[in-house]
């Protein structure tokens, strides 16, 4: 029997990958969308002959019950949510509705249409915040340190408890940072891999950024996405920290990847207070320890590795559209 699974956010970045993985495997995919004036499916664009997509929305319950009852997955995978941190600060309210309450009314039609449903919820490293310990595991406390780290707490420990009080096979991944070329242009990996080809290209001059100091454990998401299904192929269900291990500042990921063009940051970068956060995680890596263990799972792409690919892409489509303009301007 084909197997079904429902992923919410098929849109983003994770969506995507997701999507492709369980094609791969055969699964009959179902993704969930929200209505909009304008629709943006580019990065499953591809992909879209062979998946099923349904409206409904994390913040409306019947529709997710209605949703859930026609689909009938065996697999839901709640990858949607209002990720960004720095508009958490500004829709605090709408980000507790999405990425807090939303994972409350999607496992309610889990339970009500079918309990035996297997579900991942997307939990981040954001959680942690401000670190009590390096590196951080499934034991390290919580410090989140914005709206939108408040409201994952809530995410992980509702799925947790949904599967303590209604024996759910819930699974919370405590995935930390993950990028690709398909990461969203607000995120600082992408924001610099972008400018680096707009530069390079003769497009852009200057790239503005905030605090370059931070440091984050990123990983590539094609393998994160990996690590959410096995989660949900195990006999039991857990949670698990996916990470590399392995730290970096943003002054490191700028200088590799203006290195990546033969450019040289310090003619390019500005500092722009504005791009500061009211509260800051200066620091986040993770021990994926059990992740390997169990799941047998391991990150396949290294730091340097990850922003090549990443400027390597931006440099192509930039040049692709460029190409594109003069030619219709012809
Ligand atoms: P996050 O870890 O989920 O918040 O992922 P981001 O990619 O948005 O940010 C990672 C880190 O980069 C944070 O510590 C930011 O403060 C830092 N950073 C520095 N400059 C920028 C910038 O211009 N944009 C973003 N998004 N982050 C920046």
């Amino acid at each position: 029997m084909t197997r079904k699974a429902l992923i919410t956010g098929i849109t983003g970045q994770d969506g995507a990958y997701l999507a492709k993985l369980l094609l791969n495997k055969g699964y009959e995919v179902h993704g969930m969308v929200r209505r909009a004036s304008t629709e943006s499916f580019e990065r499953i664009a591809r992909l879209r002959d062979r998946l099923t997509l349904h409206q409904a929305d994390l913040l409306d319950q019947l529709s997710l019950i209605t949703l859930v009852r026609e689909v009938r997955p065996q697999e839901v995978y709640n990858l949607a949510a209002q990720s960004f941190v720095p508009t958490s600060w500004l829709q605090p309210l709408l980000t507790s509705e999405f990425t807090a309450l939303g994972v409350t009314r999607l496992l309610e039609a889990v339970r009500l249409v079918d309990p035996k449903i297997r579900f991942y919820q997307a939990s981040s490293s954001e959680m942690f915040g401000k670190v009590r310990q390096e590196p951080q595991n499934e034991q390290t406390p919580f410090w989140p340190r914005s709206p939108y780290g408040v409201a994952k707490v809530y995410g992980h420990w509702i799925t947790v408890n949904y599967r303590e009080s209604y024996s759910i096979f819930a699974c919370s991944g405590i995935m930390f940072n993950h990028e690709s070329p398909l990461r969203g242009k607000e995120f600082v990996t992408r924001k610099v891999t972008d400018a680096v080809a707009r530069i390079k290209l003769g497009v852009q001059d200057k790239l503005k950024l905030g605090n370059l100091d931070a440091m984050r454990d990123w990983g590539f998401a094609g393998d994160y996405v990996q690590a959410m299904w096995m989660m949900l192929q195990q006999q039991q269900p857990d949670d698990y920290v996916v990470a590399t291990g392995q730290k970096h500042s943003v002054r490191d990921l700028v200088k590799l990847a203006f290195g990546r063009a033969d450019l040289d940051w310090h003619d390019y970068v500005q500092s722009d207070p504005k791009l500061l956060r009211p509260a800051e995680i200066n620091t986040l890596r993770g021990d994926a320890s059990k992740a390997r263990k169990v799941l047998g799972w391991e990150p396949t792409v290294t730091f340097p590795e990850l922003v090549r690919m990443m400027v390597d892409a931006d440099l192509e489509r930039v040049g692709r559209e460029l190409a594109d303009q003069s030619n219709s301007a012809q």
